[in-house]
């Protein structure tokens, strides 16, 4: 089963996609996760990719669609995948659509999960990621117990270095210009299913695997 999760910055696709992934027991591929790690090491990938997730733009589609195949071929990939983050523009998801086409394979269903844009601006200001283990924080919704530390493993927290104002304005019109006609784009072929982000994250994630498991029995 490959699974897309569409939305904004900051609509909850990293957080909902990992906790979907765990219970649907398919493995998470989360595109930015992978570019921060390479810069993180300072790899060949990740001195290519800095200068554009700093800016809030997109990385080159050749760099992002091979990267993504590659790791689809990975054997944890087998029983199926959740991409977060991925495809970004009609040109990834074309190159999706035939790269599994060749393999006899196509994306079974695209979730979007939609939250009102002040929102989103609200949770990308407050937002705060352990550096080990990527568990999200809120400053206020959800805050760790002792300040600056993951609850789950004690690594560091820290503030993303794209979600300051101006770059969160930046990717907030990257993704309306480019990555939004993919509603479309996935609607057309039947594989849309629109989520309300707003709300407590069990419940969006409650609301995801209802909407999931209820047009897999549909089709
Ligand atoms: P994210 O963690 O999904 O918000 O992604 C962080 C940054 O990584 C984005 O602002 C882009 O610079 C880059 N990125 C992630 N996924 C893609 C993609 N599919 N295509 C191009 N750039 C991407």
């Amino acid at each position: 089963m490959y699974i897309i999760f569409l939305g904004a910055p900051g609509a909850g696709k990293g957080t909902q996609a990992a906790t979907v992934a765990q219970k649907l027991n398919l493995a998470h591929i989360a595109t930015g996760d992978l570019f921060r790690q390479a810069v993180e090491r300072g790899t060949e990938l990740g001195v290519k990719v800095k200068s554009y997730m700093e800016k809030g733009m997109l990385v080159p589609d050749e760099i992002t669609i091979q990267m993504v195949l590659e790791r689809l071929v990975a054997s944890d990939c087998e029983s199926g995948v959740i991409l977060d983050g991925f495809p970004r523009n009609l040109r990834q998801a074309k190159a999706l659509d035939s790269a599994l086409a060749q393999q006899a394979r196509a994306i079974d269903k695209v979730v979007y999960i939609t939250v009102p844009e002040e929102e989103l601006l609200r949770r990308l200001s407050g937002r705060w990621l352990c550096r080990q283990c990527q568990a999200p924080y809120h400053a206020t919704d959800s805050p760790p117990k002792v300040w600056g530390k993951c609850d789950h493993c004690g690594g560091e927290l820290y503030q993303r270095p794209d979600d300051t104002p101006q770059t969160v304005r930046e990717r907030l019109q990257v993704y309306f210009a480019k990555t939004a006609p993919l509603v479309d784009y996935y609607n057309q072929s039947g594989k849309l299913l629109e989520v309300d982000g707003a709300g407590e994250k069990a419940e969006v994630s409650r609301r995801i695997v209802r909407a999931i498991h209820g047009s897999l029995a549909a089709s």
